[in-house]
Protein backbone atom coordinates (compact mmCIF):
# COMPACT_ATOMS: atom_id res chain seq x y z
CA UNK A 1 0.00 0.00 0.00
CA UNK A 2 1.48 3.13 -0.57
CA UNK A 3 0.99 5.53 2.23
CA UNK A 4 -0.28 8.94 1.73
CA UNK A 5 -0.91 11.10 4.35
CA UNK A 6 1.21 10.83 7.17
CA UNK A 7 0.33 12.74 10.71
CA UNK A 8 3.36 13.62 13.02
CA UNK A 9 2.81 15.15 15.78
CA UNK A 10 6.17 17.34 17.38
CA UNK A 11 7.95 19.36 15.47
CA UNK A 12 11.40 18.79 17.00
CA UNK A 13 14.45 17.46 15.35
CA UNK A 14 12.70 14.33 14.60
CA UNK A 15 9.82 15.41 13.17
CA UNK A 16 10.92 17.89 11.01
CA UNK A 17 13.73 15.50 9.31
CA UNK A 18 10.67 13.11 9.04
CA UNK A 19 8.34 15.72 7.32
CA UNK A 20 11.02 17.15 4.63
CA UNK A 21 12.59 13.29 4.22
CA UNK A 22 8.93 12.29 3.67
CA UNK A 23 8.24 15.28 1.11
CA UNK A 24 10.99 15.03 -0.79
CA UNK A 25 9.23 10.96 -1.44
CA UNK A 26 6.08 12.40 -2.50
CA UNK A 27 4.57 11.51 1.02
CA UNK A 28 1.98 14.63 2.48
CA UNK A 29 2.91 15.32 6.06
CA UNK A 30 0.98 17.72 8.44
CA UNK A 31 3.46 18.49 11.45
CA UNK A 32 1.32 19.63 14.68
CA UNK A 33 3.79 21.02 17.16
CA UNK A 34 2.84 21.72 20.52
CA UNK A 35 4.79 24.95 21.36
CA UNK A 36 2.83 28.10 19.79
CA UNK A 37 6.09 29.99 18.71
CA UNK A 38 9.22 28.80 17.76
CA UNK A 39 11.16 28.61 21.02
CA UNK A 40 14.09 26.56 20.56
CA UNK A 41 16.92 26.72 23.81
CA UNK A 42 19.57 28.71 22.59
CA UNK A 43 22.36 26.18 23.52
CA UNK A 44 24.24 23.77 20.71
CA UNK A 45 24.08 20.88 19.12
CA UNK A 46 26.86 18.29 18.39
CA UNK A 47 26.07 16.54 15.00
CA UNK A 48 28.44 13.71 15.05
CA UNK A 49 29.78 11.66 11.50
CA UNK A 50 26.60 9.59 11.46
CA UNK A 51 24.27 12.44 11.72
CA UNK A 52 25.41 14.57 9.31
CA UNK A 53 25.76 10.95 6.94
CA UNK A 54 22.41 10.81 7.61
CA UNK A 55 21.37 14.82 6.67
CA UNK A 56 23.54 14.44 3.65
CA UNK A 57 21.36 11.97 2.55
CA UNK A 58 18.39 14.45 2.25
CA UNK A 59 20.79 17.31 1.19
CA UNK A 60 20.44 18.95 4.55
CA UNK A 61 24.32 18.67 5.65
CA UNK A 62 25.73 21.62 3.93
CA UNK A 63 23.33 24.09 4.96
CA UNK A 64 24.38 22.61 8.79
CA UNK A 65 27.96 22.93 8.06
CA UNK A 66 27.30 26.86 6.81
CA UNK A 67 26.01 27.59 10.05
CA UNK A 68 28.03 25.72 12.23
CA UNK A 69 31.42 24.98 13.54
CA UNK A 70 33.54 22.30 12.27
CA UNK A 71 35.60 20.29 14.37
CA UNK A 72 37.44 16.86 14.02
CA UNK A 73 39.48 17.05 17.34
CA UNK A 74 38.30 15.66 20.78
CA UNK A 75 40.54 16.06 23.40
CA UNK A 76 40.40 14.51 26.73
CA UNK A 77 41.71 16.77 29.89
CA UNK A 78 41.54 16.01 33.70
CA UNK A 79 40.54 18.93 35.96
CA UNK A 80 43.57 19.99 36.30
CA UNK A 81 43.90 21.18 32.41
CA UNK A 82 46.31 18.23 31.86
CA UNK A 83 45.98 16.67 28.34
CA UNK A 84 45.52 13.23 28.88
CA UNK A 85 44.23 12.22 25.49
CA UNK A 86 43.75 13.70 21.56
CA UNK A 87 40.89 11.70 19.35
CA UNK A 88 40.35 12.05 15.79
CA UNK A 89 36.83 11.10 15.21
CA UNK A 90 35.80 9.33 12.34
CA UNK A 91 34.62 11.36 8.94
CA UNK A 92 31.35 8.80 8.88
CA UNK A 93 29.88 11.68 6.00
CA UNK A 94 32.77 11.00 3.72
CA UNK A 95 36.71 12.44 3.30
CA UNK A 96 35.58 15.76 2.88
CA UNK A 97 33.17 16.40 5.30
CA UNK A 98 33.98 17.00 9.42
CA UNK A 99 33.84 14.67 11.68
CA UNK A 100 31.41 16.81 13.68
CA UNK A 101 29.40 19.93 13.49
CA UNK A 102 28.50 22.10 16.09
CA UNK A 103 25.89 24.75 15.58
CA UNK A 104 22.94 26.55 17.87
CA UNK A 105 19.98 24.68 18.03
CA UNK A 106 17.99 27.24 16.39
CA UNK A 107 19.73 27.32 13.83
CA UNK A 108 19.35 23.52 12.91
CA UNK A 109 15.42 23.90 13.66
CA UNK A 110 15.21 26.65 10.84
CA UNK A 111 17.06 24.47 8.46
CA UNK A 112 15.03 21.48 9.34
CA UNK A 113 11.46 23.61 9.25
CA UNK A 114 12.48 25.23 5.68
CA UNK A 115 13.47 22.21 4.26
CA UNK A 116 9.88 20.37 5.41
CA UNK A 117 7.58 23.28 4.14
CA UNK A 118 10.20 23.11 1.07
CA UNK A 119 8.56 20.06 0.71
CA UNK A 120 5.56 20.44 1.07
CA UNK A 121 4.71 20.00 4.40
CA UNK A 122 2.55 21.95 6.53
CA UNK A 123 3.64 22.76 10.02
CA UNK A 124 1.42 24.15 12.20
CA UNK A 125 2.29 25.81 15.65
CA UNK A 126 0.04 25.71 19.22
CA UNK A 127 -1.61 22.45 18.22
CA UNK A 128 -1.55 18.87 19.47
CA UNK A 129 -3.74 15.70 19.23
CA UNK A 130 -6.47 14.63 22.11
CA UNK A 131 -7.48 11.79 20.45
CA UNK A 132 -6.23 8.94 18.29
CA UNK A 133 -8.45 6.10 16.81
CA UNK A 134 -7.29 3.46 14.67
CA UNK A 135 -9.11 1.63 12.00
CA UNK A 136 -8.51 -0.71 9.20
CA UNK A 137 -7.49 1.35 6.82
CA UNK A 138 -7.04 4.96 8.84
CA UNK A 139 -5.94 6.59 12.55
CA UNK A 140 -8.98 8.94 13.25
CA UNK A 141 -7.38 12.13 15.14
CA UNK A 142 -8.69 14.52 17.22
CA UNK A 143 -6.82 17.79 17.31
CA UNK A 144 -6.72 19.97 20.92
CA UNK A 145 -8.81 23.04 18.86
CA UNK A 146 -11.61 20.43 18.15
CA UNK A 147 -10.68 20.02 14.58
CA UNK A 148 -10.97 15.78 13.02
CA UNK A 149 -8.98 14.49 10.82
CA UNK A 150 -7.90 11.27 9.23
CA UNK A 151 -4.28 9.69 8.40
CA UNK A 152 -3.08 6.85 6.49
CA UNK A 153 -0.32 6.93 9.55
CA UNK A 154 0.51 9.07 12.42
CA UNK A 155 4.12 9.46 14.59
CA UNK A 156 4.77 10.50 17.41
CA UNK A 157 8.01 12.67 17.09
CA UNK A 158 7.12 14.07 20.42
CA UNK A 159 10.18 13.86 22.68
CA UNK A 160 10.56 12.31 25.54
CA UNK A 161 7.18 13.02 27.33
CA UNK A 162 5.39 11.97 24.06
CA UNK A 163 1.79 12.39 24.47
CA UNK A 164 1.44 9.74 21.44
CA UNK A 165 3.51 7.36 23.73
CA UNK A 166 1.16 7.92 26.78
CA UNK A 167 -2.00 7.62 24.27
CA UNK A 168 -0.74 5.33 22.38
CA UNK A 169 1.46 2.50 25.15
CA UNK A 170 -0.16 3.66 28.17
CA UNK A 171 2.15 5.89 31.41
CA UNK A 172 4.33 3.04 32.57
CA UNK A 173 7.37 4.04 29.93
CA UNK A 174 7.71 7.25 31.67
CA UNK A 175 11.20 9.21 31.66
CA UNK A 176 13.57 7.40 34.11
CA UNK A 177 16.38 10.06 36.21
CA UNK A 178 19.50 8.75 35.96
CA UNK A 179 21.14 10.37 38.72
CA UNK A 180 23.15 13.52 36.95
CA UNK A 181 21.91 16.74 35.48
CA UNK A 182 23.34 19.31 32.79
CA UNK A 183 24.29 22.89 32.89
CA UNK A 184 25.01 24.39 29.98
CA UNK A 185 25.83 28.18 29.07
CA UNK A 186 26.91 30.56 25.39
CA UNK A 187 29.57 32.65 25.73
CA UNK A 188 32.65 33.76 23.40
CA UNK A 189 34.85 31.37 22.07
CA UNK A 190 38.49 31.93 22.61
CA UNK A 191 40.08 31.13 18.82
CA UNK A 192 42.15 28.89 20.47
CA UNK A 193 39.00 26.38 21.55
CA UNK A 194 38.92 25.10 17.53
CA UNK A 195 38.12 21.20 19.33
CA UNK A 196 36.16 19.39 21.51
CA UNK A 197 37.53 19.43 25.77
CA UNK A 198 36.18 17.43 27.94
CA UNK A 199 37.49 18.03 31.37
CA UNK A 200 36.93 15.07 33.78
CA UNK A 201 36.64 15.78 37.86
CA UNK A 202 35.81 13.59 40.44
CA UNK A 203 31.81 13.20 40.55
CA UNK A 204 31.84 15.89 38.03
CA UNK A 205 32.55 16.39 33.96
CA UNK A 206 32.86 19.55 31.82
CA UNK A 207 32.98 20.40 28.35
CA UNK A 208 33.55 22.81 26.03
CA UNK A 209 31.87 23.00 22.59
CA UNK A 210 32.56 25.69 19.67
CA UNK A 211 28.95 26.78 18.20
CA UNK A 212 30.19 29.61 15.70
CA UNK A 213 33.42 31.40 14.89
CA UNK A 214 32.01 33.59 18.14
CA UNK A 215 30.33 31.68 20.33
CA UNK A 216 31.01 28.17 22.27
CA UNK A 217 29.35 26.25 25.00
CA UNK A 218 30.24 25.33 28.55
CA UNK A 219 28.28 21.90 29.53
CA UNK A 220 28.97 20.44 32.66
CA UNK A 221 27.55 17.00 34.27
CA UNK A 222 27.15 16.68 38.11
CA UNK A 223 25.46 14.22 39.99
CA UNK A 224 22.41 15.17 41.61
CA UNK A 225 20.83 12.74 44.09
CA UNK A 226 17.33 13.26 44.43
CA UNK A 227 16.67 15.70 41.52
CA UNK A 228 16.32 18.77 42.69
CA UNK A 229 14.72 21.74 41.28
CA UNK A 230 16.64 25.14 40.99
CA UNK A 231 15.33 28.72 40.69
CA UNK A 232 16.67 30.19 37.68
CA UNK A 233 18.09 33.28 39.73
CA UNK A 234 20.59 30.31 41.86
CA UNK A 235 21.58 28.58 38.54
CA UNK A 236 24.82 30.78 37.97
CA UNK A 237 25.72 30.56 41.45
CA UNK A 238 25.34 26.74 42.08
CA UNK A 239 27.20 25.72 38.51
CA UNK A 240 30.05 28.02 39.51
CA UNK A 241 29.91 26.19 43.12
CA UNK A 242 30.04 23.51 40.56
CA UNK A 243 32.83 24.54 38.57
CA UNK A 244 35.54 24.54 41.52
CA UNK A 245 37.15 21.44 41.21
CA UNK A 246 38.48 22.68 37.87
CA UNK A 247 41.96 24.82 36.59
CA UNK A 248 42.46 26.63 33.66
CA UNK A 249 39.87 27.54 30.86
CA UNK A 250 37.14 26.40 33.29
CA UNK A 251 38.63 28.64 36.19
CA UNK A 252 38.68 31.56 34.07
CA UNK A 253 34.95 31.10 32.93
CA UNK A 254 33.87 30.31 36.43
CA UNK A 255 33.93 34.12 37.44
CA UNK A 256 31.42 34.92 34.16
CA UNK A 257 29.50 32.01 35.18
CA UNK A 258 28.77 32.90 38.33
CA UNK A 259 27.12 36.06 37.75
CA UNK A 260 25.56 34.97 34.12
CA UNK A 261 21.82 34.69 32.87
CA UNK A 262 20.79 32.25 30.11
CA UNK A 263 21.89 29.08 32.20
CA UNK A 264 19.93 26.10 31.77
CA UNK A 265 19.80 23.31 33.88
CA UNK A 266 18.10 19.68 32.92
CA UNK A 267 17.74 16.77 34.44
CA UNK A 268 18.76 13.93 32.67
CA UNK A 269 16.49 11.37 31.61
CA UNK A 270 16.29 8.33 29.57
CA UNK A 271 12.90 6.49 28.07
CA UNK A 272 13.37 2.53 28.05
CA UNK A 273 10.47 1.32 25.63
CA UNK A 274 10.93 -2.28 24.37
CA UNK A 275 9.73 -3.24 21.05
CA UNK A 276 6.72 -2.87 19.16
CA UNK A 277 7.55 0.94 19.10
CA UNK A 278 4.28 0.56 16.39
CA UNK A 279 0.86 -0.23 17.28
CA UNK A 280 -1.58 -0.49 13.98
CA UNK A 281 -0.79 1.88 12.64
CA UNK A 282 0.80 4.34 14.96
CA UNK A 283 4.73 4.56 15.57
CA UNK A 284 7.28 5.99 17.53
CA UNK A 285 10.38 7.91 16.77
CA UNK A 286 13.71 9.70 18.40
CA UNK A 287 13.07 10.58 21.90
CA UNK A 288 9.66 9.57 21.97
CA UNK A 289 10.99 5.96 21.64
CA UNK A 290 14.29 5.58 23.16
CA UNK A 291 15.42 9.10 24.69
CA UNK A 292 18.89 8.62 25.66
CA UNK A 293 21.21 10.51 28.19
CA UNK A 294 23.39 13.06 26.32
CA UNK A 295 27.38 11.94 27.50
CA UNK A 296 27.62 10.62 23.94
CA UNK A 297 26.03 13.30 21.78
CA UNK A 298 24.12 10.95 19.80
CA UNK A 299 20.25 11.18 20.39
CA UNK A 300 19.30 14.03 18.09
CA UNK A 301 21.16 11.66 15.34
CA UNK A 302 19.60 8.81 16.07
CA UNK A 303 16.24 10.85 15.78
CA UNK A 304 17.52 11.79 12.55
CA UNK A 305 18.26 8.44 11.31
CA UNK A 306 15.09 7.27 12.42
CA UNK A 307 13.35 9.83 10.09
CA UNK A 308 15.59 9.13 7.02
CA UNK A 309 14.87 5.51 7.69
CA UNK A 310 11.51 5.65 8.41
CA UNK A 311 10.45 7.79 5.30
CA UNK A 312 12.58 5.30 2.93
CA UNK A 313 10.50 2.44 4.28
CA UNK A 314 7.37 4.20 4.46
CA UNK A 315 7.72 5.57 0.34
CA UNK A 316 8.52 1.66 -0.99
CA UNK A 317 4.51 0.67 -1.10
CA UNK A 318 4.97 -1.96 0.92
CA UNK A 319 1.95 -2.76 3.56
CA UNK A 320 2.30 -0.31 6.54
CA UNK A 321 2.81 -3.04 8.94
CA UNK A 322 5.57 -4.65 7.39
CA UNK A 323 7.29 -1.38 6.69
CA UNK A 324 7.06 -0.35 10.53
CA UNK A 325 8.23 -3.89 11.32
CA UNK A 326 11.27 -3.34 9.55
CA UNK A 327 11.96 0.31 10.46
CA UNK A 328 12.22 -1.86 14.14
CA UNK A 329 14.63 -4.34 13.00
CA UNK A 330 16.94 -1.52 11.33
CA UNK A 331 16.55 0.96 14.70
CA UNK A 332 16.69 -1.18 17.54
CA UNK A 333 19.60 -2.67 18.05
CA UNK A 334 21.57 0.39 17.25
CA UNK A 335 19.09 3.11 19.43
CA UNK A 336 19.79 0.72 22.12
CA UNK A 337 23.76 0.33 21.75
CA UNK A 338 23.81 4.11 21.56
CA UNK A 339 21.64 4.50 25.29
CA UNK A 340 23.58 1.94 27.04
CA UNK A 341 27.25 3.05 25.71
CA UNK A 342 25.35 6.51 26.66
CA UNK A 343 24.33 5.52 30.00
CA UNK A 344 27.49 3.63 30.73
CA UNK A 345 29.69 6.60 29.20
CA UNK A 346 27.78 9.16 32.10
CA UNK A 347 28.32 6.37 34.93
CA UNK A 348 32.20 6.69 33.86
CA UNK A 349 32.14 10.42 33.97
CA UNK A 350 30.82 10.93 36.73
CA UNK A 351 32.53 8.29 39.16
CA UNK A 352 33.02 10.12 42.45
CA UNK A 353 35.68 7.84 44.14
CA UNK A 354 39.00 9.62 43.87
CA UNK A 355 40.60 6.24 43.08
CA UNK A 356 38.66 4.97 40.40
CA UNK A 357 38.95 8.78 38.40
CA UNK A 358 42.61 8.19 38.81
CA UNK A 359 42.39 4.68 37.07
CA UNK A 360 39.75 6.12 34.59
CA UNK A 361 42.22 8.61 33.49
CA UNK A 362 45.02 6.65 33.48
CA UNK A 363 42.77 4.00 31.07
CA UNK A 364 42.66 7.30 28.69
CA UNK A 365 45.63 8.26 28.77
CA UNK A 366 47.14 4.46 27.88
CA UNK A 367 43.85 3.36 25.10
CA UNK A 368 43.79 6.80 23.25
CA UNK A 369 48.12 7.32 23.57
CA UNK A 370 48.02 7.06 19.56
CA UNK A 371 45.07 9.47 18.09
CA UNK A 372 43.06 7.47 17.31
CA UNK A 373 38.74 7.56 16.98
CA UNK A 374 36.53 5.97 19.89
CA UNK A 375 35.76 2.34 19.38
CA UNK A 376 31.67 2.87 18.85
CA UNK A 377 31.97 5.48 16.28
CA UNK A 378 33.13 2.21 14.00
CA UNK A 379 30.00 1.06 14.91
CA UNK A 380 28.05 3.61 14.70
CA UNK A 381 29.95 4.22 11.46
CA UNK A 382 28.15 1.19 9.59
CA UNK A 383 25.49 1.29 7.29
CA UNK A 384 21.84 2.64 8.38
C1 LIG B 1 21.43 18.38 27.70
C2 LIG B 1 21.25 17.68 26.40
C3 LIG B 1 22.21 17.81 25.42
C4 LIG B 1 22.07 17.11 24.21
N1 LIG B 1 23.03 17.25 23.26
C5 LIG B 1 22.93 16.54 22.13
C6 LIG B 1 23.94 16.63 21.13
O1 LIG B 1 24.89 17.41 21.27
N2 LIG B 1 23.81 15.87 20.00
C7 LIG B 1 22.75 15.02 19.83
O2 LIG B 1 22.71 14.31 18.79
N3 LIG B 1 21.77 14.93 20.76
C8 LIG B 1 21.83 15.66 21.88
N4 LIG B 1 20.84 15.60 22.81
C9 LIG B 1 19.64 14.77 22.54
C10 LIG B 1 18.68 15.51 21.62
O3 LIG B 1 18.37 16.80 22.09
C11 LIG B 1 17.39 14.71 21.48
O4 LIG B 1 17.69 13.35 21.35
C12 LIG B 1 16.62 15.18 20.25
O5 LIG B 1 16.19 16.51 20.41
C13 LIG B 1 15.43 14.26 20.01
O6 LIG B 1 14.70 14.73 18.92
P1 LIG B 1 13.12 14.48 18.90
O7 LIG B 1 12.64 15.10 17.65
O8 LIG B 1 12.83 13.07 19.19
O9 LIG B 1 12.58 15.31 20.14
P2 LIG B 1 12.60 16.88 20.34
O10 LIG B 1 13.72 17.50 19.59
O11 LIG B 1 12.51 17.07 21.83
O12 LIG B 1 11.26 17.38 19.68
C14 LIG B 1 10.00 17.06 20.20
C15 LIG B 1 9.03 18.14 19.74
O13 LIG B 1 7.72 17.74 20.08
C16 LIG B 1 7.04 18.84 20.65
N5 LIG B 1 5.98 18.29 21.50
C17 LIG B 1 6.08 17.82 22.76
N6 LIG B 1 4.90 17.36 23.18
C18 LIG B 1 4.03 17.55 22.16
C19 LIG B 1 2.65 17.28 21.98
N7 LIG B 1 1.91 16.71 22.95
N8 LIG B 1 2.08 17.61 20.80
C20 LIG B 1 2.79 18.17 19.80
N9 LIG B 1 4.10 18.46 19.93
C21 LIG B 1 4.72 18.14 21.09
C22 LIG B 1 8.10 19.60 21.39
O14 LIG B 1 7.70 20.95 21.62
C23 LIG B 1 9.27 19.48 20.42
O15 LIG B 1 9.25 20.51 19.46
C24 LIG B 1 20.94 16.28 24.01
C25 LIG B 1 19.97 16.16 25.00
C26 LIG B 1 20.12 16.85 26.19
C27 LIG B 1 19.07 16.70 27.24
Amino acid sequence: MTVQSVLIVGGGIGGLTLAAALGQRGIRSDVAELKAAESVYGVGIIQPGNALRALKSIGLMEPCLRAGFQVDEYRYYDADENLLASLWPLRVAGPDAPAMNMLPRPALHEILRSAAEKAGAKVRLGITIDELSQHENRVDVTFSNGEKSSYDIVVGADGIRSKVRQLTFGQEFAPRFTGHGVWRYTTRRPPELDFQGMYLGVGVKAGLVPLTMDTMYLLLVSNEPGNPRFEADQLGPLLAERMKPFKGVLAWLRQEVATARDIIYVPIEEVILPLPWHRGRVVLIGDAAHASSPHIAQGAAMAIEDAVVLAELLSQGTEIEEALSAFERRRFSRCKFVQDLSRKTGEDGNIDDPDLCSTRNDNIRRTFATPQPRPHELTLAEPI
